[in-house]
């Protein structure tokens, strides 16, 4: 398994959309990410999985601008470290964090009417178009558009946390566990809009424990474990791994209690 860049496509060799070298978070003393280095290619679904505290979140908040970091992230060509989330907002970058962040106590619609904050300035009906296609998207969000936020199921709640990132229409959607506390049928659900995403040409930095699930959707996938990448390559190539049967997917693998079958 290589450490180094992908292939190139079938339609040769491209800048990737998403560019990360050497990036490095800490909390105080303690280094939650060393040295990690991904791209995200136009059009594709990256993965990165390992265990709990193996600084898949920092490593998220790390490129989104949330966590301070060493290191570089280049965004469509252009350096971005050091920018804060609402300048990676504007540019296209859009984060569903693990939390989900929803406000409880107003509507689906109104939760989603946040997300449209990077085209605050642009008539009402440019937003309203973007609220149309997350509904086309999501069915369910629209028939219970005038709900509370907090009264929504699990799954309905990560629906709208990420129909809230799509708002604002971004190039790059990043994604902390979107599967964590879902049913299995939940979860094929998610991962299936987001293939429906990579066909619609929004590209893909998804982060999970849930390596089955994630393996099967992404083209690329990282192996982060103690900060640290240890293997990197084609997701279909890591499925395969005996290493990573062995301690992710098998059946006796270490990290199973949230993976789904089929
Ligand atoms: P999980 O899957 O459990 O969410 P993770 O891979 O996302 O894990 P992180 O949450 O990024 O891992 O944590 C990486 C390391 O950084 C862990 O050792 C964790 O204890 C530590 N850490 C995370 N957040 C903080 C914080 N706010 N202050 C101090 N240490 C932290």
């Amino acid at each position: 398994m290589n450490t180094a860049n992908p292939l190139p496509g079938p339609h040769g060799r491209q800048e990737p959309l998403l560019s990360v070298r050497s990036l490095g978070a800490a909390y105080g003393h303690i280094e939650a990410v060393s040295a990690l280095s991904l791209e995200v290619r136009q059009g594709q679904i990256v993965t990165v999985i390992g265990p709990n505290g193996a600084g898949k979140t920092t490593a998220l908040a790390a490129i989104m601008g949330v966590l301070p970091a060493t290191g570089s992230v280049c965004f469509d060509g252009e350096e971005v470290s050091g920018d804060g989330v609402e300048q990676h907002v504007a540019r296209g970058m859009a984060l569903v964090p693990e939390t989900r962040a929803l406000f409880a106590s107003m509507s689906v619609q109104d939760n989603l009417e946040l997300g449209t904050f990077r085209f605050r300035r642009e008539p009402r009906a440019a937003r309203m178009q973007a609220l149309d296609e997350v509904y086309e998207l999501f069915p369910r969000l629209k028939e219970r558009r005038l709900q509370e936020a907090g009264t929504l199921s699990g799954g309905e709640r990560q629906m709208l946390a990420v129909g809230r990132a799509l708002m604002s229409r971004p190039r790059l959607l990043m994604l902390d566990e979107p599967s964590l506390g879902l049913a299995p049928l939940i979860v094929r659900d998610i991962f299936r809009i987001l293939a429906e995403l990579r066909q619609r040409g929004v590209s893909i930095l998804l982060v999970e424990q849930n390596a089955r699930a994630a393996l099967k959707v992404a083209d690329e996938a990282y192996v982060l474990e103690l900060g640290r990448v240890v293997m990197h390559g084609p997701a279909a190539e890591l499925a395969n791994d005996p290493r990573i049967i062995e301690t992710y997917l098998g059946a006796a693998g270490r990290h199973q209690r949230t993976l789904v079958s089929g």
